[in-house]
């Protein structure tokens, strides 16, 4: 372990560093990656919950052959050779079938019932003709201007689901359409998987709330209210607990009650063994395994620790807010999605020309964050963000992201590089901009989206570029 290594170097902290791959493989084996259980919701309550059992309908929808028209309900073989020139005079059957009346007579040959759109088909009739195609005759007849075939303008009977069918399967973020589903077989409430709650704090003396008064030295908290907000997306509850300083007692009491009151349990911040950082020594307290990670070979993302206590997740994500951002996407999100009951996440990948040389960091799996731009031959080219992983804009200006193997030192311009999308994909942009931050541009810019153009910024000013060392 660490014992010979001189005291107090930040190398020191991460003697234990493991893969990518190890990492999730290491977390993913202490942790149950299944939903926490299920509860039944109203169909007013269920949208963007997670459906947990397959759905069969229990009725036929329609429940009865169904007008699709206003017309008549006829016979088609009593129409037969009808034409404009020759229509069929049909006699009126005496009934009105609006929606919801139940027809009391069978039509009979000759005659014709009308009917509503949505009205219930008569027994005898086998299709409806449109009031546009036919002539009334006084208040007993009717003549039909077209021949019709059988079936027309009929909705049958379980036509649309038929009972016993599986309308919509476990896994589903209902939405709107798939409440509508629902309430057209009847049903007023579905199982759905628990939302799993996870608690989130945010550690360090320098943070302060967003919308509290702010000193030289601090800064925002921008992990908390992301995660907040991250977690939602994955379809969990979130416990915001806000900031804890970096005092031991204080986090130790806040990680004990929050391991009480949620399934997982997310800081960030303080991750380090060094003076000042005390969330890894509160957590390391826990043995039931504990930490099972700290320090990943990825950057961004290095010191990042996985632990697991009384079967719950538990994890520090590195303070810095890129590094944050994506290894909760890479680590934590992914058993989200397993405890809500989510499959996992499909991203997708698009190709892309690397237009600048990137050195990456030998020995770590480099992940950089790019934005996306049509290049003048229609392929995609990938800008390297450039602004590094203590930068809040770097992840969430980005398109995506790309992967270099910790075997290389450095990625050569022009090369193709397959990039990862991230959010909801972007379209590439229609016009990047890559300089200093410029305030009449950015009007120029508000005004270029109003009309509907993608602008894309990269204000790298004079000193960054994507060659510049990033920081953990
Ligand atoms: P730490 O991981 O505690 O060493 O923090 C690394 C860097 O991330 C420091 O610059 C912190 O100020 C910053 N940081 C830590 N937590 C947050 C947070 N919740 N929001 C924004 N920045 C943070
Ligand atoms: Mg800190």
């Amino acid at each position: 372990m660490s014992r010979h290594e001189p005291k107090g170097i930040r190398q020191e902290q991460f003697l234990d560093v493991v893969s990518r791959d190890e990492a999730e493989a290491r977390f993913s084996r202490h942790l149950k990656l299944e939903p926490l259980g299920e509860e039944m919701v109203g169909l007013g309550e269920c949208r963007g919950r997670v459906l947990a059992r397959d759905v069969a309908a229990r009725v036929d929808v329609p429940g009865f052959d169904r007008s699709n028209v206003d017309g008549f309900a006829v016979r088609a073989e009593d129409l037969v050779g009808a034409r404009p020139d020759a229509p069929r005079r049909l006699a009126l059957s005496g009934e009105l079938l609006t929606p919801g009346v139940r027809p009391t007579r069978e039509l009979k040959p000759g005659a014709a019932t009308p009917i509503a759109t949505g009205g219930m088909i008569p027994r005898g009739a086998d299709a409806v003709v449109m009031i546009e195609t036919t002539d009334p005759v006084g208040d007993a007849a009717v003549d039909v201007r077209q021949a019709i075939a059988s079936g027309a303008a009929i909705s049958s009977t379980g036509s649309d689901i038929a009972a016993g069918e599986t309308v919509l399967r476990r896994g589903v973020v209902l939405a709107s359409r798939d409440i509508a589903l629902l309430a057209a077989i009847g049903e007023s409430a579905v199982a759905v998987f628990r939302k799993p709650r996870v608690a989130i704090l945010s550690t360090g003396d320098e943070l302060v709330a967003p919308g509290a008064p702010i000193r030289p030295g601090q800064v925002f908290d921008s992990n908390g209210p992301m995660l907040a907000a991250a977690v939602a997306e994955l379809g969990c509850a979130a416990i915001p607990l806000g900031i804890v300083g970096d005092d031991f007692q204080r986090m130790a009491d806040m990680i004990d009650s929050a391991l009480a009151a949620a399934d997982v349990v997310l800081l960030s911040g303080g991750t380090s063994k060094g003076a000042g950082d005390v969330a890894y020594r509160a957590v390391e307290r826990f043995s039931d395994p504990g930490v099972v990670v700290h320090g990943v070979a990825l950057k961004p993302g290095k010191p990042l620790c996985l632990a697991v206590t009384q079967g719950k997740p538990v994890v520090i994500l590195p303070g810095f807010p890129t590094s944050a951002t994506f290894t909760f996407h890479e680590f934590v999100a992914p058993a989200l999605r397993a405890f809500a009951g989510l499959p996992p996440l499909r991203r997708a990948t698009r190709s892309a020309r690397l237009p600048v040389k990137l050195k990456s960091e030998y020995g770590r799996t480099t992940y950089t964050l790019v934005s996306l731009a049509e290049s003048a031959d229609g392929g995609l080219v990938a800008y390297p963000m450039g602004k590094g992983s203590g930068a809040v804009t770097e992840f969430s200006l980005a398109d995506g992201f790309f992967a270099t193997p910790p075997g290389v030192e450095a990625v050569p311009a022009g090369a193709e590089v397959s990039v990862t999308l991230i959010g909801r994909a972007r379209e590439p942009a229609d016009l990047m901009m890559i300089g200093s931050h410029c305030v009449g541009l950015d009007m120029l810019i508000s005004r270029l989206a109003r009309e509907g153009l993608n602008v894309k910024v990269l204000s790298v000013g004079s000193t960054a570029n994507a060659t510049s060392p990033a920081s953990i």
